[in-house]
């Protein structure tokens, strides 16, 4: 059990030939809570990978630190650093069964002298043999036991035998988590582990991943580019690009308030709704030629803002689920619907707004009658808006409003010690 922390970690490649050197982690600080589950996401090449390496000791960074628990170990190999890593790829051992792919790390973390060699593979040698003719080895037995005791956890007793090309991918990605959970290490690292997995057994293995951490209570990160893994198997989300960490909280916090656009953007499916407004002083937005009443924390954030006397324009962000149709009134706004999406449980509805023209999609309720072309009214949710300014920070909130939003509760940590 550790906590991790990175401190002013940074990472540039050489630059290949005729190329510039890339820049892919700059002064990264990141700490990641004893047993606690961060998973990391950023879009394709933002450094979600490197990050891990570094901390798996794959790659050195160019400056800074890592430490596991109290202990620096960016000088450490990867064996010494007490972390197991669960690839994309799996990277199981083809010439190795099952039983043998999950003890690989048991026998490979101690040193061993000549003769404990020796009677280890004497030990191995005679299990052929009839019981009084075998060679004890404490350490075998021990490791044996522990394979035992992990197949058991992950269902996989009865696949001992198998080589890796029996398997399918369901049960050789479940073989790279009993690898990894075999060693008992500080922290498990897991790089988009359920990738290769079809949509049926993702959701599967997503709940044994994450029932197996809380169980353990081992630190962990876990990379993904996918929406469901980040909102659902994390205490906490990172979200990193273009080499910097964007946002750090829990997923409601992220997705409540988000503290960029590209957070708004990135997390969400389908993202945030963004709109050209203008912050027209008191907590009152323009779009288009219609102004808007703003409730809840993110009105008196407008009120904050404007009340330096600075109006202008801002982007004004609406998640799918604060826009409804409803009945034609004064205050809802006018939109040609361009296409329906009938996803069984919502139905999610793209609109043009007929003042701007800007595009806005919709979660709505599959059983509304609506067709491409037609006509309808949205009503805005009041406390529905977000809003950013031109650099596309998210407008602060006023101490009072911020306590009530963070106070979307922090995450839980397991308490269990192994
Ligand atoms: P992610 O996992 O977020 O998709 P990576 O960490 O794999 O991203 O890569 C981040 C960036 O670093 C990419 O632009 C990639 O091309 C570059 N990169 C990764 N490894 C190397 C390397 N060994 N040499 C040069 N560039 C690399
Ligand atoms: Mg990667």
């Amino acid at each position: 059990m550790a906590e991790v922390r990175f401190e002013q970690v940074s990472k540039t490649f050489p630059a290949r030939r005729g190329g510039a050197p890339v820049e892919v982690l700059r002064q990264l600080d990141l700490t990641i809570h004893d047993g606690e589950f961060l998973v990391l996401v950023g879009p394709s090449g933002c450094g979600k990978s490197t990050l891990l390496r570094i901390l798996a000791g794959l790659e050195t960074p160019s400056s800074g630190e890592v430490l596991v628990g109290d202990r620096a170990v960016t000088g450490l190999r990867p064996a010494q650093r007490n972390v197991a890593m669960v690839f994309q790829s799996y990277a199981l051992y083809p010439h190795l069964s099952v039983a043998g792919n999950i003890g690989f790390g048991l026998r490979r973390s101690r040193p061993r002298s000549v003769p404990q060699l020796l009677q280890d593979s004497l030990h191995r040698l005679s299990q052929t043999l009839p019981r009084g003719l075998r060679i004890p080895s404490p350490r075998e037995e021990a490791i044996s036991r522990r394979i035992a005791t992990v197949a058991e956890q992950l269902g996989l007793t009865p696949l001992l035998d198998r080589l890796p090309k029996e398997l399918s991918g369901g049960q050789k990605q479940r073989v790279a988590l009993g690898r990894a959970i075999a060693r008992q290490p500080s922290v498990f690292l897991m790089d988009e582990p359920l990738s290769n997995l079809d949509a049926k057994l993702r959701t599967g293995t997503r709940a044994q991943i994450v029932d197996l951490q809380r169980q353990l209570g081992t630190t962990t990160l876990y990379v993904t580019h996918d929406q469901v893994e980040a909102m659902t198997m994390g205490h906490r989300i990172a979200v990193l690009s273009a080499g910097r960490l964007q946002q750090l909280g829990t997923p409601m916090q992220l997705y409540n308030w988000p503290s960029n656009l590209f957070v708004a953007q990135f997390i969400g499916s389908p993202p945030m709704n963004l709109l050209p407004v203008l912050a027209v002083g008191g907590d009152q937005v323009q779009l288009g030629s219609r102004r808007f009443l703003v409730e809840g924390p993110s009105g008196q954030a407008l009120i904050r803002y404007t009340s330096g006397a600075y109006e202008g324009a801002i982007t004004g962000g609406l998640r799918p689920e604060t826009l409804k149709l409803a009945p034609a009134a004064n205050r809802n706004i006018q939109a040609e619907i361009t296409h329906v999406e009938a996803l069984g449980n919502e139905a999610l509805i793209s609109c043009r707004l007929l003042d701007g023209g800007h595009l806005v999609q919709v979660r709505g309720d599959p059983s509304q009658q609506v067709l491409p072309g037609q006509t309808v009214h949205l009503e805005i949710d009041q406390a529905g808006w977000r809003f950013f300014d031109a650099a596309g920070e998210a407008l602060p909130l006023p101490a009072a409003a911020r306590g009530l939003a963070e106070a979307a509760a922090e995450p839980e940590l397991p308490n269990i010690k192994a």
